[in-house]
């Protein structure tokens, strides 16, 4: 795949996602994060994204809950451009219903290179870095090119 390159803007859009188990890890690294979070937009799944406004005060752009479609669409705005980093405590020790949906979402944050974290000890690493505060140009997927070739071939 030909890529280019894009930025990650210096204020950035974090998608927070937990399954349930792992919403109060998430609540509590939130918590002990809030400083840092707050120079940043949040985006959450539907139960995570309202959990975690009420502990923090903080306002969060929900999308409906995960097993319902959030998952996917904090997807479709990965693809979009829309979110820079995915911090998503997903549960190692649970079956999901809607596993191929965490998967998909796994793979596109993968496919467009924008930072992930899993658990708490990642997300400490992630949002203490310089670059959270930083523009950064990150590789991604060269789409025009990519439709020009596909586009020409069917010719
Ligand atoms: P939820 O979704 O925040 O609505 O619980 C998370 C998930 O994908 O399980």
């Amino acid at each position: 795949m030909d890529t280019k390159l894009a930025p990650l803007h210096k204020n950035k859009n974090i998608a927070l996602v937990a399954h349930d188990n792992m919403k109060p890890v998430l609540t509590d690294w939130a918590l002990k994060n809030r400083d840092l979070l707050a120079n940043h937009a949040l985006y959450a799944t539907g139960t995570t994204g309202f959990t975690i406004e009420k502990a923090l005060n903080m306002k969060i752009h929900k999308f409906i809950s995960g097993p319902l479609g959030g998952d996917q669409q904090i997807g479709a705005k990965i693809s979009e451009g829309d979110i820079d980093v995915l911090i998503f405590f997903w549960d190692p020790f649970e079956p999901m219903p809607h596993d191929p949906d965490v998967k998909a979402l796994l793979r596109l944050a993968a496919a467009w290179n924008i930072p992930i974290a899993s658990n708490p000890a990642s997300a400490d690493f992630l949002i203490t870095s310089p670059l959270i505060g930083e523009s950064y140009e990150r590789a991604i997927p060269d789409y025009e090119r990519y439709i020009n070739e596909r586009t020409s071939s069917l010719k």
